[in-house]
């Protein structure tokens, strides 16, 4: 929190904005591939107009936010940078339910809870299974690649875990591009291209090497920090992309948050009560964003959950990392992902 309110004060002029604007009128898709008609109340709710033509969502797998301020501005420049220009929170919280990789990305991508009963995404597995995210949900689920499609825009998926191609296969028409790359170096290096030879509305990048080290070495371990800076630098090129290339640099907006954190000390992040586990940062930095904002003070209808670990009953949540989908959609104009839950009034305002 402290390094939030230091960081307030100057990420202000890229957008790396994750989302990428829909332009068109057309209501993302209302029934699945199975013809189940899919009712949102989300969809009932007008949308504003776009602040974004593109949007890049980055999940730093087990980012351990505090880690920020253990590197300090100097080791870890690009993520105090975006903090100080954007509107960010390092008090955001993962899915309820669980706190490892695969059920808080298909939170991210379809702005769902995990419990399929309560209308979620049934995603409680941690492995691709081979199957498809509806097959785990046992309804028909959407997502924010297959709303930005049903707009006529594009969409990109680059990852680090072989693990992702679970996506692809749950919505095959809507991931126009999926690059997967264990390397994060060379992940960011073909994400920067791409980024720049083609307009894409909405673009996700997970990036693994903080995880994979604080599994082996220990989450706030000194190799574990060295992993984070070396991912601020990959968020450094990035930036620097998206300055030196207009259409960017006024059109894009980055939304950066992480699946789970990790304890000092241990390689599991398995806990979900654990708050080391649960809380993780949320920035929003690009086209669009107020800088120096903290996301709470800008959005009194969530409620910062201190240290607690708040389910779904209570009318303020916290700012969730599933709240992306529906945010990104916000940034590009389109109405919320059918049938979500995460921020579906898209209220939360960058
Ligand atoms: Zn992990």
């Amino acid at each position: 929190m402290r390094s939030t309110s230091r960081a307030r004060a100057c990420l202000g002029a890229l957008g790396l904005a994750l989302v990428v604007s829909g332009c068109g009128a057309t209501p993302g898709s209302s029934d699945g591939p199975d013809g189940t008609v899919v009712t949102s109340s989300s969809q009932q709710h007008a949308t504003k107009a776009p602040t974004s033509r593109y949007v890049l969502a980055i999940s730093v797998d087990g980012f351990n936010r505090r880690a920020i301020a253990a590197l300090g501005r100097e080791k870890a420049p690009n993520f105090h940078r975006l903090i100080r220009q954007g509107a960010s929170t390092l008090n955001a919280r993962t899915e309820f339910e669980r706190t490892i990789t695969l059920p808080n990305h298909t939170g991210m991508l379809t702005g769902r809870r995990v419990e399929a009963a309560q209308h979620g995404h049934g995603v409680f597995f941690n492995d691709d299974n081979g199957h498809t995210v509806q097959d785990a949900a046992g309804h028909f689920v959407s997502s924010v690649f297959r709303e930005v499609h049903g707009h006529h825009r594009k969409t990109a998926l680059f990852a680090s875990k072989t693990k992702f191609q679970f996506f692809k296969r749950s919505w095959p028409g809507a991931v126009d591009k999926i690059t997967i790359d264990l390397d994060n170096t060379r992940l960011v290096a073909k994400t920067r291209a791409d980024l720049v030879a083609h307009p894409r509305a909405f673009t996700f990048l997970h990036l693994s090497l903080p995880d994979a080290v604080g599994h082996a070495k220990g989450f706030m371990s000194k190799s574990y920090l060295r992993a984070v800076r070396s991912t601020d630098k990959r968020v450094g090129e990035l930036i620097r992309t998206i300055r030196n290339h207009r259409r960017l640099r006024e059109g894009m907006t980055v939304v950066l948050t992480a699946d789970h954190g990790g304890p000092k000390g241990s390689g599991n992040h398995g806990d979900m009560t654990r708050r080391a586990n649960y809380t993780v940062p949320f920035i929003m930095w690009g086209a669009g964003v107020t800088k120096g904002a903290d996301l709470y003070d800008l959005n009194p209808g969530y409620r910062n959950p201190g240290k607690e670990r708040p389910g779904y009953v209570a009318r303020r949540q916290p700012i969730r990392n599933g709240d992306v989908a529906n945010v990104a959609l916000t940034l590009l104009g389109m109405p919320a992902v059918h049938g979500s839950e995460h921020d579906k009034r898209q209220n939360l305002r960058p």
